[in-house]
């Protein structure tokens, strides 16, 4: 069912000109702001749950909604509902064991050769559905100071070939403090690879600008970087050029997405997701099933359909065009396939 309501204007703003710092000062902060812009109207319950992880969309990404059409999948990844209230046995605070793979504030280590830093507790956008929106980023270092330490753990374990620059959003950190902490990882010879998962080029496409690509043109290792787009309409004009950019620097382009029930959980829109992604040269690299975080129970489907999308991508896309579907067990030595 499509809810479409008439007469009230929608209001849009030109985000072509701003930084991305503007984007981010201008993002929309509030559940009835959010269903204005689309000349929806507001609903009980979802400013309550807006209280516990807050609103946060910057227009750029408001702009790829449709307007009047409350089931937009842009729009149920980041409207705040109150079915996030609800409890559901299962679904807790921690799902992916993160606390306990913390080797100390701000680095987490669960698979051989590869140490992720979480480098921001910031985002670009807030995702209703996101595993580590009960994460307690007030323990994440703030400055590059406070990476001086996990730097030196990193440094100091010859077995680590890759760092994955995470969060958060690593892309929120500003340009300087980016290629200081880049500059280090240059300096470790035992790495290899350097990773950055990031959604900031999707939301905000204009994060891809000339300071960027100049310290990722500087990085020793080889370059990684991990997208996350879950529908295909989030990838435009816009997004694709933010692709070409990061790709002229040499870096290798990747998407994660995740399975969620009433966004992309159809054969055609995985398949639509997928030769969206591989035309603008991103190879769909996982599709995750929901973490089962408290608050996002509403977003599960079920793993039997889930791998019916899955035979459906083979038969109809080349075999680089296929994510692996998988899962997070907490403890175990990969992501586990389904
Ligand atoms: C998911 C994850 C990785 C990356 O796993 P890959 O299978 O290599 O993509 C690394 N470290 C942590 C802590 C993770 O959660
Ligand atoms: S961008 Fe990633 S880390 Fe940030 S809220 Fe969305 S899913 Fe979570």
């Amino acid at each position: 069912m499509i809810v479409t309501s008439s007469a009230q204007p929608v209001e849009r703003t030109l985000s072509d000109n701003l930084t991305w710092q503007e984007a981010v000062r201008h993002a929309i902060r509030s559940p009835r702001q959010l269903l204005a812009a689309l000349g929806l109207p507001s609903r009980d319950g979802d400013a309550m749950a807006a209280k516990d992880f807050s609103v946060f969309v910057p227009w750029e990404f408001v702009n790829r909604m449709e307007p009047g059409n409350s089931l937009d999948p842009l729009l149920l990844q980041v409207l705040s509902t109150s079915s996030e209230m609800r409890k559901t046995p299962g679904f807790e605070l921690d799902p992916v064991g993160d606390l306990r793979a913390q080797k100390q504030p701000g680095l987490l280590q669960k698979y051989l050769g590869r140490a992720l830093l979480v480098t921001t507790g910031s985002c670009a956008v807030h995702c209703r559905y996101c595993f580590r929106r009960q994460y307690p980023y007030a323990l994440v270092p703030k400055t590059p100071q406070g990476w001086v330490s996990p730097l030196q753990e990193i440094a100091g374990d010859e077995s680590i070939e890759e760092v994955i620059l995470s969060g958060g959003d690593p892309l929120m950190l500003a340009d300087s403090s980016l290629r200081w902490l880049v500059d280090r990882i240059n300096g470790l010879g035992h790495i290899r690879r350097l990773r950055i998962h990031t959604r900031m080029p999707i939301v905000i496409p204009q994060r891809v600008n000339d300071e960027l690509l100049g310290w990722l043109r500087d990085a020793r290792p080889a370059v990684y970087i991990v997208l996350h787009a879950n529908h295909a309409n989030e990838i435009d004009a816009s997004v694709r050029r933010a692709c070409e950019r990061l790709r002229s620097t040499g870096a290798t382009l990747l998407n994660q997405a995740v399975l969620l029930r009433g966004i992309n959980d159809t054969p055609e829109s995985q398949l639509d997701l997928c030769r969206r992604l591989i035309d603008s040269s991103v190879i769909p690299y996982y599709l995750h099933q929901l973490d089962r975080v408290h608050g996002a129970a509403h977003f599960e489907v079920d793993v039997p359909d889930g791998q019916r999308i899955i035979e459906f991508l083979r038969a109809h896309l080349p075999g680089y065009g296929v994510p692996q579907y998988v899962c997070e067990h907490a403890g175990a030595t990969s992501k586990t396939p389904l």
